[in-house]
């Protein structure tokens, strides 16, 4: 997506080799349109596939799949965080290992969100080594929904993560797929 390119050029900060910060429009402060406009995108890649619900995690990946929401006119789920695991039935739950804050964390979706007639999109923000990914893969699996795709705002290739899913079959679609950071400059691929 040309303009997200330029829009990563123009505010996004590079923090280190591996960390890329886009407050300006996504993280912290938003620009609806354009994320208006980012959710539009994604939800024309996967129109036709039947999609019954977005699902993301908390929470920065909330406005993007808020809007792919809206554009495929389908509910929006987000996986809440918690510290500890407090064995909940009503409850699919998983760890993942957050990559912004370095410590492990148990994601959760209540059982009454997701069932097995779903058909998911998964959506985030950001695709690094594919931890936050790989959880709410195994939410939809925990469902016995159907995972449709994957759909990424900012995937850092080089991370390996979308590599390592794609492998296992999963679909994914990433806006603007980075390729380098190094040197304190984005590369796309
Ligand atoms: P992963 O689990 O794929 O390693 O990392 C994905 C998660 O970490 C995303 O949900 C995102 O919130 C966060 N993340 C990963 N890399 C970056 C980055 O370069 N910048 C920001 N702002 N967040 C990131």
């Amino acid at each position: 997506m040309y303009s997200l390119q330029k829009k990563i050029i123009e505010e996004g900060q590079v923090l280190s080799d591996t960390v890329l910060k886009v407050d300006s429009f996504l993280n912290h402060q938003i620009d609806p349109e354009f994320v208006m406009a980012m959710g539009r995108e994604l939800a024309d890649r996967y129109a036709g596939d039947g999609v019954t619900k977005i699902l993301t995690v908390e929470a920065s990946g909330i406005a993007v799949a808020l809007t792919t929401g809206l554009a495929l006119k389908v509910p929006v789920v987000f996986a809440k965080k918690k510290k500890a695991a407090t064995q909940d039935p009503q409850a699919y739950s998983t760890n993942i290992f957050s990559f912004t804050r370095q410590e492990a964390v148990d994601i959760y979706v209540n059982k009454k969100f997701i069932n097995s007639h779903d058909r998911v999109l998964v959506v985030d923000d950001f695709l690094a080594q594919g931890e936050a990914l790989r959880g709410m893969v195994e939410i939809v699996e925990q469902a016995g929904a159907t995972l449709v795709g994957v759909g990424i705002v900012i995937e850092k290739v080089f991370q390996g993560g979308g590599q390592a899913l794609r492998e296992k079959g999963i679909r994914i679609e990433s806006l603007a797929p980075i390729a380098s950071l190094a040197g304190g400059r984005v590369t796309f691929v």
